[in-house]
């Protein structure tokens, strides 16, 4: 098989994860697998890299100095903990160092202009992954794989120039890729990426979102046509809801691509959407695997899942602390601009909207904002849309949350709204805002956040999802 196997910052979060992620490889490898890896930055390192960085755009060397030198221990003790091999340790330690060095200088560099642009911001951002690669390089090679580290660039992912979100060129993407890494595996070497990170096609460095390297994952496997992608994570799999509100919550055997965004979407991210949408476009077949049980088949993630008949609902999911907003004003009804110019406005602000309904009356639009932006969002829409005449008030209510019943097999069955809405009736909860998608993969409900326990436990039990 051609394999694609992906490990998160957690599953290199220090020198035990890097020995216990050459373990998992070795056995696939072993069993004559063609496998490409790849590799987040170690656990919380970007997070730091982006503090680096604009500690450095405000001048501040003593701080780079001091951070660069933390990063270099950090990596060379990981190393010192995972590669037995003195001859192996040396020669990655000294990439490790070269590599933070060239870090120091750069980080440097910013301070002494003080200014720090996109672009240096995504050279500095994507030292994590740079690192995080060589690592795993000495750890596999000191347990007598073949094993080669390459940034993002180097094994051929090419995109746009939008630093920070970059977009793959998916066409010379795609060519270049199976280019670079096709030989590599053929001759049982282990390509090692640094996830996240890419360039233009000038070689200037880009970074493709935050927490991208599930989508470099989809990338990779869409480019060497992999027969599957395994994402490695400190959970078991998907789960039915999640395991902390509801005890007796069961692992997904098989969910398709929709569902999954849907899941990720409301609260249940296990996988970034953008590499669910990449690998739902190639059919590429992705699995959550289990690292602390890595002898559990996982969930997988599919184009397409067989519905079976009565399984209408496949998850409950929450996403707590959103504030609910209602434009309200008589004068709005038949208006067809103004949803449009609600949706401008918090575009504008950069405020996500979690979820509109708009009642038939045309009265009043109501949005779901995340907790956060909740008064900004009041704020901006007052002082646009009040003067309008069209509006009268907007409202905001708060500590709210949204429980959503996602499943593809509710798509054409009459009921399943009725089923909801009976079960929160029952539990005695007042729904304050409804949607449904019109793909109809999901039904979601806006309740008080101190009920939102008691609805996914009611609607896990009444859809019988548990174990
Ligand atoms: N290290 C990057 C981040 O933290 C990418 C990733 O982990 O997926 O966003
Ligand atoms: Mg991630």
């Amino acid at each position: 098989m051609r394999l694609v196997m992906k490990f998160g910052g957690v599953s290199v979060a220090d020198g035990k994860g890097f020995r216990k992620v050459g373990t998992i490889v070795h056995k696939y490898h072993e069993r004559g697998d063609q496998i490409a890896v790849v590799t987040s930055a170690m656990h919380s390192v970007t997070n730091s890299l982006i503090d680096a960085a604009s500690q450095a755009g405000r001048g501040r060397k003593d701080h780079v100095r001091r951070y660069v030198d933390d990063l270099t221990e950090r990596h060379r003790k990981a190393c010192e903990d995972a590669i037995e091999n003195r001859e192996i340790l040396d020669k990655i330690q000294h990439v490790v160092t070269s590599t933070c060095d060239d870090l120091r200088n750069i980080l440097l560099g910013i301070a002494h202009i003080g200014e720090l642009t996109p672009r240096s911001r995504d050279y500095v951002i994507g030292f994590g992954e740079r690192l995080a690669a060589p690592v795993l390089q000495g750890v596999f090679e000191d347990m007598g794989m073949k094993a080669k580290a390459l940034t993002g660039g180097e094994a051929g992912i090419v995109t746009d120039d939008n630093f920070g979100a970059a977009q793959p060129l998916m066409n010379m993407t795609t060519l270049q890729v199976r280019q670079n890494l096709g030989p590599i595996m053929e001759d049982g070497t282990i390509p090692i990426v640094s996830g996240f990170i890419a360039q233009t096609q000038e070689s200037i460095q880009t970074t493709i979102g935050r927490g991208g390297s599930d989508y470099t994952a989809s990338i990779i496997g869409a480019s060497i046509r992999s027969d599957e992608v395994l994402v490695w994570k400190d959970v078991d799999g998907l789960m039915t809801a999640n395991p902390k509100i509801v005890k007796n919550a069961k692992m997904i055997d098989s969910i398709s691509f929709p569902e999954a965004m849907e899941l990720a979407h409301f609260g249940a991210e296990i996988i970034h959407p953008k590499a669910l949408e990449c690998a739902a476009k190639y059919q590429l077949p992705f699995r959550v695997k289990s690292l602390a049980d890595p002898d559990r088949p996982g969930s997988t993630i599919v184009s397409e899942v067989k519905v079976k008949d009565g399984d209408v609902v496949k998850a409950i999911t929450n996403i707590d602390d959103v504030d609910l907003i209602t434009v309200c004003g008589a004068s709005m009804v038949g208006t067809p601009r103004l949803p449009a110019k609600v949706l401008q406005i918090l575009t504008d602000e950069d405020i996500d909207v979690l979820m509109i309904s708009q009642s038939s009356s045309e009265e009043s639009i109501t949005l779901a904002i995340p907790k956060e932006s909740g008064s900004r969002a009041q704020n901006a829409l007052e002082l646009s849309l009040l003067g309008s005449k069209q509006v009268r008030e907007v409202n905001i209510e708060t500590a709210l949350s949204i429980v959503a019943v996602v499943g593809a097999g509710m798509k054409g069955t009459p009921g399943v709204a009725a089923r909801v809405f009976a079960t929160m009736a029952k539990e005695n909860i007042n729904i304050r805002a409804i949607a449904q998608g019109s793909s109809e993969l999901n039904i979601s409900c806006i309740i008080k956040k101190k009920d939102a326990a008691k609805a996914v436990n009611a609607l896990h039990d009444d859809f019988e999802l548990g174990v």
